[in-house]
């Protein structure tokens, strides 16, 4: 097979990552000939580093051949699916090609398992090694790992990736077992646990003053289904809590079930709404930045997260009786809890209150979305006056609807 069709079903059989992934804007393509661009190829994706630069990455599977059934996954051993696979070689080469033209500043690479998990891992690690031994590729590495490799394999890939993950695959082990057999979710979270020990370690000092080799210094991140199976927004919010708390995650990424062909009666015909997906972002946001706890997110009866407003506004209009906040007197904590007022938004506002106080021109010197946040806070020269009290406060608050999902077949 040549390289470029297994280049085109390899990156295509990685979109359902969604680690790094961009979506939400209308199909548009050249191929046909006319114009420039496309909003439909495969490949090349964006991530972000921790200062907020956007980095390109190829983004492929070494293989799409897998000996696992997962039902979820269109790469299943008894899906009807196109198969291709990739030498160690020719993913190097890709690499370094795509670099050299300014394509792309670095790789994510995820793999179906062959034969058994370690050969897998073997592969992926040695990719990752003869970029940096061979060819001392500077660029970023982004591996994701087999959670049932051999701990030493984990250590390792560690030692060349900007960035490991595993990913728990679905909310609770109790999902993964009936959707996914062939995994264990125990075992995840040991390789969760190692590789956490490993991060840390490789932060400490030795007695000689000496750093320990660098180890994955991007941290570990995980990915999770939402909508293949019937776990509510709580449970989904409770496990993000204890993987964060338990593995020093730097993020879990939550990725929208799409129906697959040829799929399971045990899943779900329809997708779940895009702004599900959206929402759970928001909310993790809230429980890492905004000192959130997952319980209190959830406003809900049904334990599902409001669709209408964001989780911090939902949160805001339940808890009426604590508002309006004086943007002059109110400490950080629940400045953080009103809504419109970002991490950023906060800072400025606590650093400008030190100098003056602040009044309602200043609001927008701040960019504050004054829609959102003015009926939640007060001033010298502003209150809300009754609008607490208005009924029709969420309509009022509500945003349009997100874009929709592409549809991925
Ligand atoms: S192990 Fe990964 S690639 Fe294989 S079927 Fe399961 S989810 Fe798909």
């Amino acid at each position: 097979m040549e390289l470029k069709q297994k280049l085109e079903i390899l990156a295509d059989a990685a979109k359902y990552d969604a680690s790094c992934a961009s979506s939400g804007t209308d199909k548009r393509t050249s191929t046909n000939g006319k114009g420039i661009g496309s909003t439909t190829g495969m490949g090349i994706c964006h991530s972000y580093a921790p200062d907020g630069r956007c980095i390109s990455l190829l983004k492929i599977l070494l293989t799409n051949f897998c000996v696992y059934d997962c039902v979820y996954c269109v790469n299943r051993v008894s899906s009807n699916v196109p198969r291709a696979r990739f030498s160690v070689d020719e993913v190097v080469n890709l690499t370094l090609s795509f670099y050299r033209r300014n394509y792309i500043e670095g790789l994510f690479l995820s793999s179906g398992i062959i034969r058994n998990p370690d050969y897998t891992m073997e592969q992926v690690v040695e990719v990752a090694r003869v970029l940096r031994e061979v060819h001392d590729f500077r660029g970023y590495i982004h591996l994701k790992t087999i959670p049932d490799a051999s701990p030493e394999l984990m250590v390792r890939a560690g030692l060349y990736a900007d960035r490991l993950s595993i990913n728990v695959e679905l909310p609770t082990i109790a999902s993964l077992q009936s959707l996914a057999p062939e995994k264990d979710g125990k075992a995840i979270r040991r390789s969760m646990g190692q590789l956490r020990l490993k991060i840390e370690e490789s932060k400490e000092k030795t007695l000689t003053g000496k750093r320990p080799p660098r180890f994955s210094p991007g941290g570990q991140s995980t990915q999770m289904i939402v909508g293949a199976d019937s776990t509510d927004d709580r449970a989904i919010l409770d496990t993000s809590a204890n993987l964060y708390g338990a593995f020093r995650l730097r993020r879990v990424y939550y990725s929208a079930f799409s129906p697959i062909p040829d799929a399971s009666n045990m899943l779900p015909l329809k997708a779940p709404p895009l702004v599900r997906e959206h929402r759970l972002y928001q909310a993790d946001w809230l429980l890492r930045f905004y000192g959130f706890d997952a319980e209190e997110i959830i406003t809900g009866q049904d334990g599902m997260l409001d669709l209408d407003v964001d989780p911090k506004t939902a949160w805001a209009l339940q808890h009426r009786e604590q508002f309006p906040v004086d943007l002059n007197r109110a400490p950080k904590a629940m400045l953080l809890r009103v809504p419109g007022l970002g991490v950023t938004s906060v800072a400025r506002i606590l650093a400008a209150r030190k100098v003056r106080a602040i009044r309602y021109d200043d609001l927008t010197r701040l960019r504050l979305s004054l829609k959102k946040v003015l009926p939640f806070v007060v001033l010298p020269d502003y209150h809300p006056g009754r609008s607490l009290d208005d009924n029709h406060l969420k309509q009022r608050l509500q945003q349009p609807v997100p874009s929709q999902q592409f549809a991925l077949f």
